[in-house]
């Protein structure tokens, strides 16, 4: 049976961070997929999939359902371990009830939590154009630019709402205040995932 950990925040938030970290730290039984991780290394492959999802990456755009859909299905399937944590995903409504359909389709999968990792817009702003300024030469993301992130937080924003209530409904939110030190979202995090595995 494998557990799903679903870890949501805006860019900026720290989450792909965290869930690294985390992974790391219990490599025997947690493996953590990016979702922006993923489609990147799609485009670094330099095929044709990869071109079409560069063109929605640059802009801050949402790739197509299909696409993250598979995606976040492969990566689940190949995962090594039972207990998989995945950030970025649900960033809409069709990609949280289609997964909510693969869920109840399939035995072999859990949803245990969604984590939402909180942080404000300001601390969110800061964090991506701080991480644009320090990139080094050939480093920077080609969305990290304050145009693409505005478009970015909205595109997170404006579903949220309807996420966090449908999960809340579920019983399955937990929020995690993100505007910390790194070690006290790791701390936090990872003793909620541990508690529920
Ligand atoms: P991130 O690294 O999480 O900030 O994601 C970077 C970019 O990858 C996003 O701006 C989207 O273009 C794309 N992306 C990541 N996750 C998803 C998703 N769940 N659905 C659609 N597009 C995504």
């Amino acid at each position: 049976m494998k557990k799903l950990f679903l870890i949501i925040g805006a860019p900026g938030s720290g989450k792909t961070t965290d869930a690294s970290i985390i992974a790391e730290n219990n490599a025997d039984k947690i493996v953590h997929y990016s979702t922006g991780d993923m489609l990147r290394e799609e485009v670094a492959s330099g095929s044709e999939l990869g071109k079409e999802i560069d063109s929605y990456i640059k802009r801050g755009a949402l790739v197509p359902l299909e696409i993250i859909v598979n995606t976040i299905v492969s990566a689940i399937n190949n995962a090594p371990v039972d207990n998989v944590l995945i950030d970025g995903y649900p960033r809409s409504e069709e990609q949280m009830t289609a997964f909510d359909e693969l869920v109840s389709k399939e035995d072999n999968i859990e949803l245990a939590s969604v984590i939402e990792v909180r942080v404000t817009e300001a601390c969110a702003r800061e964090r991506i154009l701080g991480r644009r300024a320090e990139a080094a030469p050939g480093e920077e993301r080609s969305d990290d630019s304050e145009e693409v992130f505005n478009d970015r937080m909205n595109i997170y924003t404006e579903p949220l709402g309807a996420i966090q209530r449908f999960y809340t409904d579920k019983g399955l939110l937990t929020i995690i205040n993100g505007e910390r030190t790194l070690e006290e979202v790791v701390a936090e995090m990872e003793a909620f995932v541990l508690s529920k595995i």
